[in-house]
């Protein structure tokens, strides 16, 4: 696998990083997800909006320009022989003295990765997955905001442990005043009584870039949308529920907690909003190609 690392690709085994980065002893720093579809990237402009936005919230300076992104990534995906692909932007602190001053890391360093797409069960899409609702909150949005996508990342992981343990595939995180936030890597949809929740900003998630084209393609199907503050009893007495991530898509849910959500497979909401990403996804793919300037 061929990476990009600072200014150039190497080999994955030439791809070394300091014991002494900043990303590596402090997870200081910063990252994004993206996917490829047949070459070309899914909303690859609201990709790097958010890593400048949450590089600037740390007050990290990227090393690239905006429009130095796009064909680096076209490179990236060209020299691993990939179309359909994850891809993964690292940006951290850089290399340090120890000590938490970002002062001490003159120089960011920068990772761009492009695998193979981890590609989920079919069942998963057909019957839905399983999630609990975690012990562990997500992070006060006061505290570490979850708008940062940032490399510290152990609140999450340590829902994602809970959900393993149970055999689940994934955990529900609630926020500090136990409302619904969002799930370890995706955002959450809920459907009462025929209208389309989802938590809002305000509840202290990832302002997810799935969730805001559900939510567009919900308006143009003049669906009732509504962003709220829902309770884990509002989660288990849905109607339907969803998870939206770049990689997943849009992830029926079957169960809460062994609760049953719904008739055991994707409801008529979550059907249709799946048949709409897929019918529109050619054009939000060639809406954000070219130049990012
Ligand atoms: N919430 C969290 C905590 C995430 O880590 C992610 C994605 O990795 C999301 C939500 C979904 O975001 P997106 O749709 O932009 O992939």
């Amino acid at each position: 696998m061929w990476i990009y690392l600072n200014d150039r690709f190497v080999e994955q085994d030439k791809a070394r990083v300091s014991v002494l980065d900043h990303g590596f002893l402090y997870g200081d720093g910063v990252y994004e997800t993206l996917r490829a579809y047949d070459g070309r990237i899914f909303m690859l402009r609201q990709h790097v909006e958010r890593l400048e936005r949450s590089a600037q919230m740390i007050g990290l300076r990227l090393p690239l320009k905006r429009s130095d992104w796009s064909p680096l990534l076209a490179e990236a995906l060209r020299r691993n022989s990939l179309t359909d692909a994850y891809l993964r932007l690292t940006v951290s602190r850089g290399e340090g003295a120890i000590g938490l001053d970002p002062a001490l890391c003159p120089t960011p360093t920068l990772v761009i990765l492009a695998q193979p797409l981890p590609t989920y069960p079919a069942r998963y899409y057909d019957e839905g997955v399983r999630l609990i609702i975690s012990q562990t909150r997500r992070n006060l949005a006061e505290a570490l905001s979850p708008q940062i996508k940032s490399l510290n990342f152990l609140n999450n992981i340590l829902a994602k442990r809970e959900a393993t343990a149970a055999k689940a595939f994934d955990a529900v995180m609630l926020n500090h005043a136990g409302h619904v936030a969002e799930c370890t890597t995706s955002n959450l949809f809920l459907v009462r009584q025929g209208r389309l929740c989802t938590p809002g900003t305000d509840c202290g998630i990832l302002d997810g870039i799935t969730r805001n084209v559900v939510l567009h393609l919900a308006g143009l199907r003049q669906m009732q949308t509504e962003e709220g503050a829902y309770t884990p009893d509002d989660l288990l007495a849905a109607e339907e529920c969803f998870l939206t991530n770049t990689t997943m898509e849009i992830m029926p849910v079957r169960s809460v907690n062994d609760h049953p959500i719904g008739g055991g497979k994707p409801g008529p909401i979550t059907q249709a909003l799946h048949h709409a990403f897929h019918a529109r996804l050619p054009e939000f793919l060639q809406s954000e190609q070219g130049s990012l300037d």
